[in-house]
């Protein structure tokens, strides 16, 4: 064992704030690395939700019965906190959607729609997950935009002088994951940001995978819109937040109708309400804001600079381990990484791969993690996927590679 868990953190006792991972799975202490596709949610968010339910439930904003105003700024007390998390300028640039899928639908929808023209062009990458890419291939369908894509190297990285080829005078937009889902690198989104607005780009970051690990600043940043999802913050599922830059917002219609985004209504036609309402159509996820505000407090709490130190450690020591057994090939050996492993063990179906490592109680992700072009590009149908949470410990790192063992023995 080289690795220790970063000095700052007590692992042992934040462990005990996360009912679930004391369960056993099959027998076997549950070793959790799908930390990717959902984290694990701390007691007090698990509280907060049941206490808004208990104590405080009512619809929000347009009651004037006690419940319904604590309701209400308990609410918008949430919009305020995600505004410092993300250091936005304002809290009205904070619009709360179901996860980071809506929030790109919510952009490629509204500001889409308005902006873009045939002929246009909408720059992604090679790397993003389905939701950073499906939403402007419909937008394209949609205006007769045309989607381009930024290449990516054998070791998962963006091919950066084909990104400055793709910037021509019809750019319109980049689209860029933070952090990759299925390879865990992670891009130099504020050089390519600054690189893309030079060129007059509005810009759009997936932080669904940077947000849990890094800390973000979306003034540094300097992007238009900044989109993720609270379930993989240690929030609850159903809830996600869209940073836009206020400028931007102001001058987009709304892309869903209902009530709570109105100023004005009658039978002929309607006004609407200034953003963030504009964007938030019908009765709110309140419970699920509530969640994710308690998830942020206990990530600020936590702190973001010692859970990514203990991710780093924890990856190094996993990607060495992983490496060092025979038949394993990793996918995505990007030089600045997050909390990610992707490999293929050959001759062993991913998703047989898993079943063994499930039997060991050990969860991890097979499949094309919604990103088949990744798969694509390296020449796999899916991978395995391990991914770390600061609770995780190199012991569970360490059953992981005895059941990457099992597996070699039984498929040998
Ligand atoms: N973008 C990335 C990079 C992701 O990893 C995910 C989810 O895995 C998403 C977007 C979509 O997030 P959600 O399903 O929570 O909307």
């Amino acid at each position: 064992m080289t690795v220790t868990a970063a000095p700052e953190l007590d692992v042992e006792q934040l462990r005990k704030d996360f009912p679930i991972l004391s369960q056993r799975i099959r027998g076997k202490p549950l070793v959790y690395l799908d930390n990717a596709a959902t984290s694990q949610k701390p007691r007090s968010v698990i509280d907060a939700v049941g206490r808004f339910y208990a104590t405080e439930n009512a619809n929000i904003h347009r009651g004037v019965h006690f419940l319904s105003e604590r309701a209400t700024l308990a609410y918008e007390a949430v919009r305020a906190g995600v505004a410092r998390f993300l250091n936005a300028s304002s809290s009205d640039e904070i619009v709360f959607t179901s996860g980071t899928t809506e929030a790109v639908n919510l952009v490629a929808q509204s500001w889409g729609r308005s902006a873009v023209r045939a002929g246009d062009e909408l720059l992604v990458t090679a790397m993003e997950h389905h939701s950073n890419l499906v939403p402007w291939q419909l937008l394209a369908a949609q205006t007769g935009a045309v989607v381009r894509a930024v290449p990516i190297s054998d070791a998962g990285e963006l091919d950066l002088d084909a990104f400055d080829r793709l910037l021509t005078d019809r750019t319109r937009l980049l689209a860029i994951a933070h952090v990759s889902n299925a390879l865990g690198t992670v891009n130099p989104v504020r050089a390519l940001v600054a690189h893309a607005r030079q060129h007059g780009l509005v810009t759009l970051v997936d932080g669904a995978q940077s947000v849990p690990h890094l800390a973000v600043d979306v003034q540094e940043l300097n992007c238009d819109f900044f989109a993720f999802s609270g379930h993989k913050v240690y929030g609850p599922t159903g809830v996600g937040v869209l940073y836009g830059r206020a400028a931007l917002l102001e001058r987009m219609p709304p892309w869903q109708g209902g009530g709570d985004m109105i100023e004005a209504v009658t039978l002929e036609a309607s006004t609407f309400a200034p953003p963030p309402a504009r964007f938030e159509a019908g009765t709110p996820k309140i419970a699920q804001v509530i969640g994710l505000g308690a998830a942020l407090d206990y990530v600020a709490a936590v702190g973001l600079a010692p859970i990514g130190a203990r991710e780093d450690e924890l990856l190094a020591y996993a990607t060495d381990r992983v490496s060092g057994l025979d038949g394993i090939r990793l996918v995505g050996t990007a030089r600045h990484k997050a909390a990610v492993l992707s490999f293929v063990v050959e001759g062993v179906h991913p998703h047989d791969v898993a079943a063994v490592l499930d039997d060991e109680g050990v969860a991890v992700r097979a499949g094309h993690h919604c990103a088949q072009p990744v798969m694509s590009r390296f020449g796999v149908p899916a991978t395995v996927r391990a991914s770390f949470a600061f609770y995780n410990t190199p012991e569970e790192i360490d059953v992981l590679i005895r059941g990457l063992g099992r597996v070699r023995t039984l498929f040998a």
